[in-house]
């Protein structure tokens, strides 16, 4: 582990610091992927100061791959750093049949969880998140089942993701009122996902959460992945959630736009998407996706320039808007 690469923020007001980089491990570690290829995506995260691995118990696929991946590594590799590591998973997203099999009632959360902690080889995670709010379940019954996960040893801190501003703070009023706080909410952000400075980022800051982002790169689009075309290895070309009309004009005229200030900052496009993202000291982390050892470490050494100038943010602002 290299805790000099990259600096650690403090998730909001917990005990709990984040590397500003992490490792998600939603796509690459499925179950059609070489595990040696995965082996060496995570040891080069290692490497490079990643201390927080973000997983769900959907990620694969198919569902719950991605845990099983991670199991087999730690299990063979990582047991002797179970406490330099950060392991997250999540619950909601349907994972079975029948009426148990996704939601957030107590009944699936705590099952999910059960079954995220055999995949994943763990006695416990670190950070268990709601995926998504469940308006069919009560917020009550949402929170103090994350409260009971703490209680019972299974998790160490909770929080939530893809809340609007209003149920966070509502879930946050209760789950302070049991002793276990929100510590973290996980939303989506990048330049061209901006709806969190509007008011979550606000809410986050009064309730002492972190905030730690996903796809700061919009699934590749923030990158030179597709300046010349689709690549048949990229995400887009797989086509499951990233389809190739994204790729439009548009964003190709914005990316070489940005391409011209990276390049005066010394920086790839991806490395300023992500040095943008985490202009803003509220953002703890950003979750990055990689299908390789290499992208990884192109992406932690946008640490390397986090500082912008006014001007330089306001070109960013323009170019975002034409
Ligand atoms: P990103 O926006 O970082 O996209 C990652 C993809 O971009 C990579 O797989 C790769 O695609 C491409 N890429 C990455 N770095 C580079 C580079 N330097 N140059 C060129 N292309 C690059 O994040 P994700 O969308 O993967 O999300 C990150 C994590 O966030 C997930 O793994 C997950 O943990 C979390 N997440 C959470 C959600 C939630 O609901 N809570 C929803 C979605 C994600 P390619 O395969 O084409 O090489």
């Amino acid at each position: 582990m290299n805790y000099e690469r990259q600096p650690y923020r403090r998730c909001g007001r917990s005990g709990l610091q984040l590397p500003a980089v992490s490792l998600g491990l939603w796509h690459n570690f499925g179950g059609g992927k070489p595990l040696d290829s995965q082996r060496a995506i995570l040891h080069k995260a290692l490497d490079l100061g990643i201390t927080h691995f973000d997983i769900a118990d959907r990620y694969g696929p198919p569902l719950g791959a991605a845990e099983s991946t991670f199991g087999t590594i730690f299990r063979q590799d990582l047991r002797g750093h179970r406490d330099e590591i950060v392991v997250t998973t999540k619950g909601s997203n349907p994972m079975w049949d029948g009426p148990y099999g996704k939601g957030n009632s107590r009944k699936h959360l705590l099952a999910t969880l059960d079954r995220s902690l055999d995949r994943l080889g763990l006695d416990f995670v670190d950070i268990f998140y709601l995926h998504r709010d469940d308006d069919a379940t009560p917020l009550e019954e949402q929170v103090s089942t994350l409260d009971h996960m703490v209680r019972t040893g299974r998790v160490l801190y909770v929080g939530v993701s893809n809340f609007s501003p209003e149920r966070t703070a509502e879930a946050a009023r209760l789950a302070r009122d049991l002793g276990t706080p929100l510590v973290v909410h996980q939303p989506v952000y990048s330049m061209i996902r901006r709806g969190i400075e509007e008011s979550l980022l606000g809410v986050l800051e009064r309730e002492g959460m972190g905030c730690v982002v996903y796809s700061p790169l919009a699934q590749g689009l923030l990158t030179d992945r597709y300046l010349n075309g689709i690549p048949a290895d990229s995400r887009a070309a797989e086509g499951r959630f990233l389809t190739a009309d994204r790729v439009t004009p548009e964003v190709l005229t914005f990316v070489r736009a940005l391409g011209e200030l990276a390049s005066a900052r010394g920086q790839t496009v991806a490395q300023l998407a992500l040095a943008w993202a985490l202009r803003d000291p509220r953002i703890t982390s950003v979750l990055v996706g990689a299908s390789s050892p290499e992208q990884l470490a192109a992406n932690v050494a946008a640490v390397d320039r986090l500082d912008f100038t006014t001007d330089e943010l306001a070109q960013i602002d323009r170019a975002i808007k034409e």
